[in-house]
C-alpha cells in the first residue's frame, strides 16, 4: 500500500541537508509519496528505511537518462496507461540506425542529419535524438570504426548493438564518457554484460522472450548491481508488440510486478509498415525507438505524432499574449486580433506571411482556448480585448483604430466597438481566407 507523506517523513533522516535536491526532508517526502522521486537520492537512509520505502515510493517506471550534454534525454517515469487519465511525461527518443557494414560517408550523412535537422512545429523545435549502431559485420574493427565515425561528427546519445563483448569493449573506448545504451543482456551473457555496463556506467538493454523470462532476467541483472535498465520485449510482430507493451505498462504502473518498472526499447524497423511501426511505438509505450532513417514525410509525421501524444491533454499549447508583428508593419498596417491557442496562432501566422501584407497580430489570453470555445465560454469578451489593446499599447503602433476580429467572434463585434472605441471588422472564419480578405477588404478600406 502506498505510504502517506507524513509516514515517509518519519522514516527520513531529517537532516534537511538538501543533498537530495529538495530544500527539506518534508518536501522530499511529499515527492516520494507522489512517486516523483527515488529514495536513492537521499544518501543518509539506513537499510531498514530503504527496505520499507523501496518499492512503495519510487516512480512505477524508473527514469533513465540517455547520453550526456545538450542532446541527452530522459525516458520512463510514467504513471498512467491512458494519456487522458493524466499525461505522458517523457517522449520516446527516436534514433536512426546505421550498420557498421555501411561506408563512413553513409554513416556520416545519417549522423549529420540527426545532428542538424530541426522541424519547427507550433513554436517548438523538434529533433530526432541519436544514432543506433549495429555490429552487423560481426567484426570488432568495423564496429569500432563505425562508432568512431559517429563520434567524430556529433555528440549524440547512442545505442550500441552487438553480440560480441570484445566489439563492445573496442567501441566503448571510442565513446569515452558518453555512456551509450548497450544492447543487450540475455540469459546467456547477462553477467558479462552487467559487468561491462557497470564498468562504463552505461544503461543496459535487457532482452528476453516472454514476460516471465524478462522478469527473471531483470531481477538477475539487478542482483548483479545494474540499476539503469531498458527492456527489449522481443516482439514477433507489431500485434505482438502491442500486447506485450500494454501488459508491461499495466503491470508496471499498478506496481503489480515492480521488476517490469523500466522503460521499453523498440526496434521499429519494418520492411513494409515502417510508418505504422513508428506510430505504434510512439503511441504504445516505447521509450527508445530505433528506426532506419525516415523519409522527410515520415519524419514530419513521427515528430507531429510524438509532440501531440506527449502534450498534456488538459493544457492546450499556449502562446504568450502580446502584440506580434508579421513582416515589418508600418503605421497603416492592419491589426488582427485572435486567441492564444498555439495552433490558431501558427496557422494564422502562416497564412498572413503568405499574404505578403505586413500586419500586427494582437494575441489575447483565453487560456489556450480556440476562438469558438473561448466565445462560448465567455473567455473572449469585450473587456479582454479592451484591456489587451491598452496593455500592449496598440494605439502607439498604428495611425488608425480598426481591428479585425476572427469570423467566429462576430457576435462580439458590437460590444467590442463600444468598449474600445475601435471600428471592428469581422474577418473570415477560415484562416486560409485571410490573405484574400486583406487584399480585398483592407486595401479597399485604405483607399
Ligand atoms: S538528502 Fe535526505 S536528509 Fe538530506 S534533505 Fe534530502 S531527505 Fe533529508
Amino acid at each position: 500500500m502506498a505510504l502517506k507523506a507524513l509516514d515517509i517523513y518519519k522514516l527520513l533522516p531529517k537532516k534537511n541537508c538538501k543533498e537530495c535536491g529538495d530544500p527539506t526532508c518534508l518536501t522530499f517526502a511529499m515527492k516520494l509519496a507522489s512517486g516523483k522521486a527515488d529514495i536513492d537520492l537521499c544518501p543518509y537512509l539506513d537499510e531498514s528505511a530503504k527496505s520499507v520505502l523501496g518499492a512503495t515510493t519510487r516512480p512505477p517506471i524508473r527514469l533513465i537518462k540517455l547520453g550526456v550534454g545538450e542532446r541527452s534525454f530522459s525516458v520512463g517515469e510514467e504513471f498512467v496507461l491512458y494519456r487522458h487519465d493524466k499525461t505522458f511525461y517523457h517522449p520516446p527518443g527516436i534514433l536512426f540506425k546505421v550498420f557498421d557494414t555501411q561506408s563512413s560517408e553513409e554513416i556520416t550523412q545519417v549522423t549529420k542529419r540527426v545532428r542538424d535537422e530541426v522541424f519547427t512545429r507550433v513554436g517548438t523545435d523538434l529533433r530526432f535524438n541519436g544514432i543506433a549502431i549495429e555490429n552487423s559485420s560481426g567484426t570488432v574493427e568495423a564496429f569500432a570504426r563505425a562508432v568512431a565515425t559517429v563520434e567524430e561528427n556529433a555528440d549524440l546519445p547512442l545505442v550500441l548493438i552487438s553480440k560480441d563483448l570484445e566489439a563492445f569493449n573496442a567501441a566503448l573506448i571510442q565513446v569515452g564518457s558518453y555512456r551509450p545504451l548497450i544492447h543487450s543482456a540475455t540469459k546467456e551473457n547477462f553477467r558479462e554484460m552487467c559487468a561491462l555496463a557497470k564498468k562504463h556506467s552505461c544503461p543496459l538493454v535487457v532482452k528476453a522472450n516472454g514476460l516471465d523470462n524478462l522478469i527473471g532476467l531483470v531481477k538477475s541483472c539487478g542482483e548483479e548491481g545494474v540499476k539503469k535498465m531498458v527492456m527489449d520485449l522481443c516482439p514477433q510482430s507489431l500485434g505482438d508488440y502491442l500486447s506485450l507493451s500494454t501488459a508491461v505498462r499495466q503491470l508496471a504502473i499498478t506496481r503489480a510486478v515492480p521488476d517490469l518498472g523500466y522503460p521499453v526499447f523498440f526496434d521499429a524497423t519494418h520492411p513494409n509498415l515502417q510508418d505504422a511501426a513508428i506510430a505504434l511505438g510512439i503511441v504504445k509505450y516505447a521509450s527508445v525507438i530505433i528506426t532506419p532513417p525516415l523519409s522527410e514525410e515520415s519524419a514530419k509525421a513521427a515528430h507531429t505524432l510524438r509532440q501531440n501524444i506527449y502534450t498534456d491533454p488538459q493544457k492546450p499549447i499556449q502562446m504568450n499574449p502580446g502584440l506580434y508583428r508579421v513582416g515589418i508593419p508600418g503605421k497603416d498596417a492592419p491589426v488582427l486580433m485572435t486567441v492564444n491557442f498555439s495552433l490558431t496562432f501558427f496557422t494564422l501566422e502562416g497564412y498572413l506571411e503568405s499574404s505578403k501584407i505586413p500586419c500586427f497580430l494582437l494575441i489575447v489570453d483565453t487560456e489556450g482556448l480556440s476562438v469558438l470555445t473561448a466565445v462560448a465560454a465567455g473567455k473572449l469578451n469585450e473587456t479582454l480585448v479592451r484591456d489587451s489593446l491598452k496593455k500592449f499599447e496598440v494605439e502607439r503602433e498604428v495611425s488608425h483604430k480598426k481591428l479585425i476580429i476572427p469570423g467566429y467572434a462576430s457576435p462580439l463585434s458590437g460590444r467590442i466597438e463600444e468598449a474600445t472605441g475601435w471600428k471592428v471588422l469581422v474577418g473570415p472564419r477560415d484562416a486560409a481566407e485571410i490573405g484574400e480578405y486583406l487584399h480585398e477588404e483592407w486595401n479597399k478600406l485604405k483607399k
